[in-house]
């Protein structure tokens, strides 16, 4: 989706845990703060009795309110509630997650009173428009065009699921763009490399609180272009906090004979704690973990030490490094011939990361120049600016090649999957192979098309299927039939078959597969995005009113207070407002927030006796 040419364009940074928005202004990328200041935003919604939070205030409510505090909807969206992960995740979450239509997995809450159901891609919603309205702040506009980044090894259905998040938030999402090439058109243009006619090889390695990805690119003369990428979108921080986690239920098992697993609100206090002990035990080798009344009134105290840290995790560590082999052996490049390794993501704060990464290539220096939780909404910002044809000559110039992470094919008749686009090849690109029948004058072909590696088609992953009926009927082998696979430049992908004899032809694009939300489910999300939203401005608006009228009893009754007024003032009218102004702050005690016409009603009323008070006293 093209933008609309000059009107600006934003780059978003949608993290597992954290959110990042950017903004070409000025001749260069401002990563724009938030109300709170900060650069990165929570990727947290919390849904309350009466109103509904996104961000810095949605985490702060984790530990109060944590069955109804969603965070880490990446790793729902575009998964099957089936899928073993969602599984996995879900055990450790303290909010909701169940089997929706279509094998989705939907997050229960409870909201305004009510049990409320979401999917993944509304949450993600929720989060876009916080930081699209983080951006209009910031430039005192309304935007509509963004780029949004996933990670590279996002598969079909999770970018795709993505997509549609922002079109729920209202964005024309113009691309979705790899993380690792964000980072690494962030590196390109700090440091000025893209303009450099020398070839440099930049292995970029994310790893962030939910993802992991790694790339190989090479930058020369305004050309990146990816070479390989590997990774797993389901590795990161919260998995190092998860283990922690497990290892302190363990030992208040052990201490104390009792199971916290099951207590929401004590595993929610104790991974907090978790993941602050993390933090430290980058820049400290041992830290206490201190919670008061952790469970029925026992409190915990432990430590943990840097080196148990890294044991528990040592594992996926490795796996890291795994993934950093695959990645360059995939490229046909030797790790010699890597020039730079960049850092990206909060999780490569972790010594033991750096470590290993160092000792992988040999001891060379990692780059930590460019911001490690901001890197990707730069290049985003980059991009989207490059998209919506403006920015500076350079950004002009900028020419991004990215690959496609998972090889593609169809299942043929002895089901193996017979790959048509293999992994790593350049997108966007259409590849076209000619089949022929299996059954003697068969009149209907379906096709299966998968992802994956893995040679039995049903091992890979079905992206969906169609068929090609009222073909022309002949003998097996005899019957030809032309498949054609493009992947456009959001890494989606649009299959199509055709036999030239009868001349049918059938094609589809993988949105409306099972699973995944239909254009009506879309488009009702849409509205009802919109209608939170008015709720969040009525909810606001409520407030406002509720406050001016507080400001204003009290400032009242300060004046019926005062000497000056009371001695020229009837004694029975000074009672009569002062017995007004008690019971209007009696009144706006009460919890229930009520319309804002009251406030002001009540207000019109105090603002009559105070004038008539002012008139009195002259
Ligand atoms: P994402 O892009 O997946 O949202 P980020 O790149 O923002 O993730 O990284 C967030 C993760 O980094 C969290 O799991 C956080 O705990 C972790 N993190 C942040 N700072 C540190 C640190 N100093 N040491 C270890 N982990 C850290
Ligand atoms: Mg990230």
């Amino acid at each position: 989706m093209a933008g609309r040419s000059g009107s600006i364009a934003i780059g978003i940074d949608l993290g597992t845990t954290y959110s990042c928005v950017g903004v070409w202004r000025n001749d260069r990328v401002e990563i724009i703060a938030n109300d709170q200041g900060s650069r990165t935003t929570p990727s947290y919604v919390a849904f309350k009795e009466t109103e509904r939070f996104v961000g810095d205030a949605a985490k702060n409510e984790a530990t109060r309110n944590p069955t109804n505090t969603v965070f880490a909807s990446k790793r729902l969206i575009g998964r099957r509630f089936s899928d073993p992960c969602v599984q996995s995740d879900k055990k450790l979450w303290p909010f909701k997650v169940i089997e929706g239509n279509g094998d989705r997995p939907n997050i229960i809450v409870n909201y305004q009173g009510e049990e409320k159901q979401f999917s993944a891609e509304e949450i993600s919603a929720m989060i876009l428009t916080k930081m699209k309205e983080v951006a209009e702040a910031f430039l005192g506009c309304t935007v509509k065009d963004a780029v949004v980044t996933v990670p590279a090894y996002f598969n079909d259905a999770q970018r795709q699921a993505t997509k549609d998040a922002g079109l729920i938030a209202g964005l024309n999402v113009m691309r979705i763009m790899d993380e690792p090439t964000a980072a690494a058109v962030a590196y390109g243009f700090d440091t000025n490399e893209v303009n450099s006619p020398v070839k440099k090889n930049v292995l970029i390695f994310d790893l962030g609180g939910g993802t992991f990805d790694v790339s190989l690119l090479s930058i020369s003369n305004s050309v990146i272009e990816v070479k390989a990428t590997a990774g797993d979108t389901h590795l990161g921080g919260e998995d190092f906090d998860n283990n922690m986690l497990n290892h302190f239920v363990e030992e208040f098992r052990k201490k104390e004979r009792k199971d916290i697993s099951s207590n929401p609100r004590a595993l929610r206090r104790l991974k907090t704690a978790c993941e602050q002990a993390k933090r430290i035990l980058s820049t400290t080798t041992q830290t206490a973990v201190n919670i008061d009344c952790l469970y029925e009134g026992i409190d915990f105290y432990s430590t943990i030490t840097r080196a148990r840290f890294e044991e528990l995790n040592a594992d996926l560590f490795e796996k890291c490094m795994e993934t950093v082999t695959r990645c360059h052996e995939d490229a046909g490049i030797d790790k010699d011939n890597i020039d730079v390794v960049v850092l990206v993501g909060g999780s490569t704060r972790i010594p033991k990361v750096q470590q290993l990464l160092k000792d992988y290539f040999n001891g060379k220096e990692l780059c930590k120049n460019i911001h490690s939780d901001e890197a990707v909404a730069y290049g985003a910002a980059v991009h989207a600016t490059k998209l919506s044809g403006r920015g500076c000559e350079e950004i002009r110039n900028l020419v991004l090649i990215d690959v496609t992470p998972l090889s593609l094919g169809i299942n043929v008749s002895s089901g193996i999957m017979d790959v048509i686009i293999p992994r790593n090849t350049p997108v966007p690109t259409q590849k076209s192979l000619v089949y022929s029948t299996s059954i003697d004058f068969q009149s209907e072909i379906i096709i299966k098309v998968y992802e994956g590696e893995r040679a039995q088609s049903e091992d890979n992953n079905l992206l969906g299927q169609f068929s090609l009926s009222g073909i022309h009927r002949a003998p097996r082998g005899e019957m030809k039939m032309e498949v054609t696979f493009k992947i456009d430049s959001d890494g989606i992908l649009h299959v199509s078959a055709e036999e030239p004899v009868s001349g049918r032809k059938n094609e589809i694009t993988l949105i409306n597969r099972e699973g995944k939300l239909s254009r009506e489910e879309i488009d009702r999300m849409v509205c009802e995005a919109e209608s939170y939203r008015m709720e969040d401005e009525q909810f606001k608006k409520k407030v406002l009113a509720k406050n001016s009228l507080e400001d204003y009893t009290y400032r009242l009754r300060k004046l019926v207070k005062d000497d000056q007024v009371v001695s020229k003032v009837p004694g029975g009218y000074v009672k009569y407002v002062d017995e007004a102004v008690n019971k209007t702050i009696e009144w706006l005690e009460h919890d229930v927030l009520k319309d804002a016409s009251e406030y002001d009603t009540k207000k019109n009323e105090l603002e009559e006796m105070s004038s008539t008070l002012s008139k009195m006293s002259l």
